[in-house]
């Protein structure tokens, strides 16, 4: 007997009463067949639904020719009537994807005839791929349309053309389909082969926002997310966005002006910063000229900047040992030489210090774990 898929019959529907027709053992619980079921299987793009079958857990819903499985955490007595519960926030969201995901396609196709050759409903996002291209500016015009047909609250059809109505019905397909095919309408906006479940209105599905859009094989590759998905999401990024106004002390709307302010501000002193450095090494040079192995502490260099310190103090000395950083986490240590090869005396240095490090014959950077003292000391001994 087909089982009766109460689904299709009403996409609302959540608490259902069966026949449990069938329960055998299977992989990771049991595979329990019904007369009757509002459980969606996996298909069409959207997953399939989980929930209750009396006070069995319904793991996940698998079509398999004629029949719906629903694996099950514990065994179900087969003739036994069960009360069936959909887990119904996860459905309505896969249900506002979809519809929204429709919504989307339908009027893409519309107002540039590119078709949806790619669906995904992702855990945070749905992305939708085209075989065509996308001028930036239509990403905008796209949202508006959807979410302008969002809010007529249109009311949608889900139905199987007779055979012979078929041909009259100029839907969307990804390729030519045997009758009989389930057909999804949403006027104005959308007529597509379908066999998922859809909202019954599209006011239902809340709001359309799409994120991004990028060239994707021959066509383009759409981020959108619906519904409260979509809310849920432009709710963590205004969070993200009352964040950064506070640390800039911006407005909330003029956050990308001054992260932008920023970002010139922090250039401008690197620069200045690196000229300041340069006049500071060249003086702290000067003061060791002449000596064959130079070791100078300075407070909170980068390391690109120790290395700096060292190949400036190597101008005028033999040997330049630099070093950075405090007596509790460490610290950064860069030994260069114009005249000999570093590397074992790099090697030695780290050796006793508690340190490591690596380089080339002519310069040795690395970090070492003792106190300025015990480095002093160690040097002095060299
Ligand atoms: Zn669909």
């Amino acid at each position: 007997m087909e089982v009766r898929k109460l689904f299709y019959e009403d996409s609302q529907l959540h608490t259902f009463t069966a026949t449990v027709t069938g329960c055998t053992t299977a992989k990771g619980g049991y595979a329990v067949t019904l007369d009757a079921t509002a459980f969606y299987p996996e298909g069409g793009g959207q997953a399939c639904d989980t929930g209750m079958l009396a006070d069995v857990r319904v793991l996940s819903v698998k079509e398999q020719g004629q029949n719906i499985i629903h694996l099950c955490s514990a065994p179900l007595e087969v003739g036994a009537e069960v009360t069936g519960t959909v887990d119904w926030d996860r459905r309505f969201d896969l249900m506002q994807q979809h519809t929204g995901e429709h919504m989307v396609s339908g009027v893409i196709y519309q107002t540039y005839g590119f078709h949806n050759v790619g669906f995904h409903m992702g855990a945070e996002l749905v992305t939708i791929d085209f075989d065509g291209f996308l001028p930036p500016e239509a990403l905008e015009r796209i949202e508006d349309a959807v979410n302008r047909a969002i809010w007529q609250d249109l009311p949608i059809r889900c139905w199987y053309p007779e055979p012979e109505e078929l041909p009259r019905v100029p839907y969307r397909r990804k390729k030519d389909l045997p009758w009989p095919v389930r057909i999804v309408q949403i006027p104005g906006i959308d007529t597509c082969a379908c066999c998922g479940t859809q909202m019954k209105r599209t006011g239902q599905v809340g709001l359309v926002k799409l994120f991004s859009c990028v060239k994707f094989h021959q066509g383009v590759r759409i981020e959108m997310a619906a519904g409260k998905r979509a809310l849920d999401i432009l709710c963590r990024t205004y969070q993200q966005n009352k964040l950064v106004s506070q640390a800039f002390s911006a407005k909330l709307f003029e956050t990308g002006q001054a992260a932008q302010r920023m970002n010139e501000t922090l250039s401008a002193e690197k620069f200045r910063v690196t000229a300041l450095e340069k006049r500071i090494f060249s003086q702290i040079a000067k003061d060791y000229a002449g000596r064959s192995l130079a070791v100078h502490f300075e407070d909170s260099l980068t390391p690109g900047s120790l290395r700096e310190l060292a190949d400036t103090m190597a101008e005028t000395c033999e040997t330049a040992v630099a070093l950075s950083g405090n007596d509790v986490s460490g610290y950064g240590i860069c030994i260069i030489s114009r005249h000999c090869d570093v590397r074992p005396i790099g090697a030695a240095a780290v050796a006793a210090l508690r340190g490591r490090g690596g380089g080339k014959p002519a310069a040795f950077q690395g970090s070492v774990c003792a106190t300025r003292e015990e480095i002093d000391a160690y040097f002095a001994a060299v």
